[in-house]
């Protein structure tokens, strides 16, 4: 990450101009511009002008902070040609050197970011925690996560906490049972390797509610008065939506009604006012369901 007040360094996806004036791409920039464009598309996410920088239509573009430069349509020389299948999913074109705030990747900053590309360092960090409604989460978030559960009584909401901090050990035994129950590629989807889970951060929170009982960690959830409300009052207590729906190709997670990351109301307002939904976008970070 580009220190404030510095320049970040020429880019390694920009093209080297060839002496006739045309410009040759790095097998590593057509790779990168493949796979975020592959992202993008998969993710439904990106608007036009952001479309029109990828696909050429301003081939002189660089995107600040070092993403991956366009190319352009006419004239690009690849190095050779870049394999279809997508590794790692650059998310967005966004400014991430300038966003100033808390460690991405530091393990107790509220704005640390984990995904399969990003794993917990250490790999068995375990935070400072403190108990809400009966469960074990990051100390941090225990004022807040208070507030958010008062506030939802207050409002007739019946909202539960189900899950939150979840140990290494405990995420080895999850994991290894979703493996045995659903089979390694479906389990991929749902469930993280030990020390690639938001839930061993203790910033995020897996909520239930009381009116369908049999929606609990279910897709279902989605359709319940508590997803409703926590989709219209979360924010206000510094919780995001961590894996919403259209975004497997950048979380590398099918959606996730239930599950909402503590990152504070700073983070969330900014992410709402920028109009991203996700902490990859938002950064610029990798992600995507593929492991590093
Ligand atoms: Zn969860």
């Amino acid at each position: 990450m580009t220190r404030p007040g510095t320049r970040p360094p020429r880019s390694p996806f920009a093209p080297e101009v060839l002496p006739d004036g045309r410009r040759r791409f790095s097998h590593e920039a057509v790779v990168a511009r493949r796979l975020l464009l592959a992202g993008l598309l998969a993710a439904g996410v990106g608007g036009g002008a952001l479309a029109a920088r990828l696909t050429g239509e301003d081939p002189g573009a660089v995107p600040a902070g070092g993403a991956p430069a366009a190319a352009g349509a006419a004239g690009e020389v690849a190095g050779e040609v870049a394999p279809a299948a997508p590794q790692a999913v650059v998310a967005s074109p966004a400014t991430p050197a300038q966003v100033q705030g808390p460690s991405r990747t530091e393990a107790a900053s509220p704005w640390v970011v984990v995904n399969k590309q990003h794993p917990l360092d250490p790999r068995d960090y375990a935070p400072a925690l403190a108990v809400v409604a009966g469960k074990e989460v990051a100390a941090v978030i225990a004022p807040d996560l208070r507030a958010l559960l008062e506030d939802a009584r207050r409002d007739g909401v019946g909202l539960s906490v189900t899950s939150g901090y979840r140990s290494f050990q405990r995420q080895t035994a999850v994991h290894d049972d979703a493996v045995v129950r659903d089979g390694l590629e479906t389990a991929e989807s749902v469930s993280a390797r030990p020390g690639y889970s938001e839930h061993q951060t203790g910033l995020a929170v897996d909520f239930g509610g009381r009116t369908a009982p049999g929606c609990l960690l279910e897709d279902c959830f989605g359709q319940t008065p508590e997803s409703d409300w926590l989709r219209a009052h979360a924010g206000r207590h510094g919780f995001l939506l961590r894996y919403p729906e259209g975004a497997t190709a950048v979380t590398g997670y099918d959606a996730e009604p239930w599950h909402w990351r503590w990152v504070g109301t700073d983070l969330v307002q900014r992410l709402t006012e920028a109009r991203v939904a996700t902490l990859e976008e938002f950064f610029g970070i990798s992600g995507g369901p593929v492991y590093a």
